[in-house]
C-alpha cells in the first residue's frame, strides 16, 4: 500500500528535525504503513527481532499531535528498543522515576472536576460534565455557550484535559508534555524525544537528552 501525501510530508518534516540532532539515520531501513483512522492507534512501532525488520504504522488523522510528532515518537521507540544499551535504558528509567516522584500528577477525576467553571481555550466555560453511562462511549461537556463537546474514550479525554486542567502546572507540562508520557519510562522517552527533536523541551531535559544521544549523533550531509 502506498503512503499518503500527509504521511510523506510528515516523514520529510521529521527527517529535517532528526537531522538537526544528528540522528536522521534513524529512518533508514524502515517500513511505514498507513492505518485507517477508525483504528484510533495514532501510531505504532513494531520491531521483529528475528527478521531484524522495523515497521511503523501511522494513522493519518490524530487528535492533537501532528503526524510529524507521532512519527518522531515512533522513532524514539526505535532508538530505545534497537539502539540503547541496558545501561542507557536504566538511566532513562531512573530519570523518569525521579520526575514521577517530584511531580505527581492529579488523577483523571481530579483533572476533570477542576475543569468545572473554568474557561477552556476556544470552547468556553465548562458548566457540567456527564460521564458515559453503561454501554456508552462519550463523555459530554456542557459549555456556557450552550454548545456541548463529546469526547470519546479515556485516552483522548486525558489528552484533551491534561493540557487544559488548572490542576496541572506549567512545570508538570514541561517534563510530562502529554498525559500519555506519564504511562511508563518507554512512552515517556518516546514522547520527550519527539518534543526534543522539535526543540520543545525545557533546558533540564535538553541537557539530559543531548548527553544521552551524543554517542548516536552522526554527521549528515
Ligand atoms: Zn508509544
Amino acid at each position: 500500500m502506498g503512503v499518503s501525501k500527509a504521511i510523506k510530508e510528515a516523514i520529510t518534516e521529521a527527517k529535517i528535525c532528526l537531522d538537526t540532532k544528528g540522528v536522521g539515520w534513524l529512518i533508514n531501513d524502515l517500513n511505514v504503513h498507513p492505518v485507517g483512522s477508525d483504528k484510533h492507534i495514532g501510531g505504532k512501532y513494531v520491531y521483529d527481532h528475528d527478521k531484524n525488520t522495523t515497521d511503523i504504522y501511522l494513522e493519518p488523522k490524530t487528535d492533537e499531535l501532528s503526524l510529524t510528532t507521532v512519527f518522531l515518537h515512533e522513532c524514539g521507540h526505535r532508538l530505545y528498543t534497537e539502539e540503547f544499551t541496558p545501561a542507557e535504558r536504566k538511566e532513562i528509567r531512573a530519570y523518569y522515576n525521579k520526575l514521577r516522584k517530584r511531580y505527581s500528577l492529579p488523577s483523571i477525576t481530579d483533572m476533570i472536576d477542576a475543569l468545572i467553571g473554568e474557561p477552556i481555550e476556544k470552547f468556553g466555560v465548562v458548566q457540567k460534565v456527564t460521564r458515559p453511562k453503561k454501554g456508552e462511549q462519550f463523555w459530554v461537556f456542557e459549555l456556557d455557550s450552550d454548545d456541548v463537546i463529546e469526547v470519546e474514550g479515556l485516552d483522548s479525554l486525558e489528552f484533551f484535559f491534561y493540557r487544559h486542567s488548572p490542576t496541572v502546572t506549567d512545570q508538570q507540562l514541561e517534563v510530562f508534555p502529554t498525559s500519555y508520557s506519564y504511562t511508563d519510562n518507554m512512552e515517556w522517552f518516546a514522547e520527550v524525544f519527539a518534543f526534543w527533536c522539535e526543540d520543545d523541551v525545557p533546558p533540564s531535559l535538553d541537557k539530559f537528552l543531548s548527553r544521552l544521544l551524543k554517542p548516536y549523533a552522526r554527521k549528515t550531509i
